[in-house]
């Protein structure tokens, strides 16, 4: 396993497994197979509606708490609630997160952030991060904040790498977690000549190839997957390097296209969205 060091001096593990819509069972199930794996970052959220899923998936992994990297995201309609950290520990089963993110731009987002610093300082959360956020709105945290926050999560794979958003963030010893890994399984992006070739030449799948292009690039991952031999195989990538030349050939796939392209009015709306949360299994 590599580990990426965030600007805090804690360290995150690279790999891990995302559970965006995932039904609770669903949820519970994939983590429970991951951890058995040995993989010790979990990617939740709010908005997932299966955070009490995901804490009790750690429950019954008998894994340490210690040894998982948890990570969440509060959606935009509790950015003003007092409470909304301690509400997201409940449904988690667990007394900090190890990184919490605010999931969206959108409503009171300063607000949001303000009640993630003092939650950080009371232990309860060890980084902070900042999802679907651009450039602009990153430097707007960084000159007001009192805790520079460590992560920023946004779309990247190797059509759409991020390039002038890793710039500025290595500027700031900000790390990027990658959502969509593999493109959400679009299979014109996983069967890239490219990747069938280089996952012949190392024995691995097509897959293995673009996550380790991911992390040899420093992206940490989290790819989503029900499935336990994918499960499995997306956490086995770190027996082989690509070359330069690899990683080179592999840079030529960049489109500069998104799969999700919200509009501002679209992110705007995310605030008026309010899921009944504590409701979920
Ligand atoms: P992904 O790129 O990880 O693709 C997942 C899909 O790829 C799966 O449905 C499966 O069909 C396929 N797949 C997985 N492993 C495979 C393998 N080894 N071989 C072949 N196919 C495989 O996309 P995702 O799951 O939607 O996203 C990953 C995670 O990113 C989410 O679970 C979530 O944690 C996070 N995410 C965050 C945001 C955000 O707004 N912050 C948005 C979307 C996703």
């Amino acid at each position: 396993m590599n580990y990426f060091t965030l600007n805090n001096e804690t360290k995150m593990p690279m790999a891990g497994i995302g559970v965006f819509t995932f039904t609770p069972p669903e949820a519970q199930s994939a983590i429970e197979s991951a951890l058995k794996d040995g993989v010790r970052l979990i990617d939740t959220a709010n908005a997932y509606m299966n955070e009490k899923a995901t804490g009790r998936a750690i429950r019954n992994s008998g894994v340490e708490r210690g040894e998982i990297f948890l990570v969440s995201k509060l959606w935009p309609s509790v950015y003003e609630d007092e409470d909304a950290v301690e509400k997201t520990l409940a449904r988690l089963d667990t007394d900090y997160v190890d990184l919490l993110f605010l999931h969206q731009p959108a409503g009171n987002w300063k607000k949001g952030y303000q009640i993630i610093e003092k939650a950080y300082k009371e232990g309860k959360v060890k980084a902070i991060g900042l999802s679907n956020f651009s450039i602009e709105q990153i430097k707007e945290i960084i000159d007001e904040c009192e805790v520079r926050p460590q992560m920023v999560q946004v779309e990247a794979h190797p059509y759409f790498p991020q390039t002038e958003l890793k710039a500025f963030l290595a500027k700031y010893g900000m790390g990027l977690m990658a959502w969509y890994p593999l493109g959400h399984g679009d299979k014109s992006l996983i069967e890239e000549e490219v990747f069938t070739k280089l996952a012949a030449k190392y024995g691995k799948s097509n897959a293995q190839v673009i996550l380790r292009w991911h992390v040899q690039s420093g992206n940490v991952i989290i790819p989503g997957s029900r499935n336990p031999k994918h499960i499995h195989e997306n956490f086995d990538i770190f027996d082989f390097e690509l070359t330069q030349e690899e990683m080179a050939e592999i840079a030529k796939v960049d489109k500069n296209t998104r799969y999700y392209n919200a509009t501002p009015e679209q992110v705007a709306a995310y605030a008026d969205i309010n899921p009944p949360f504590d409701t979920q299994e």
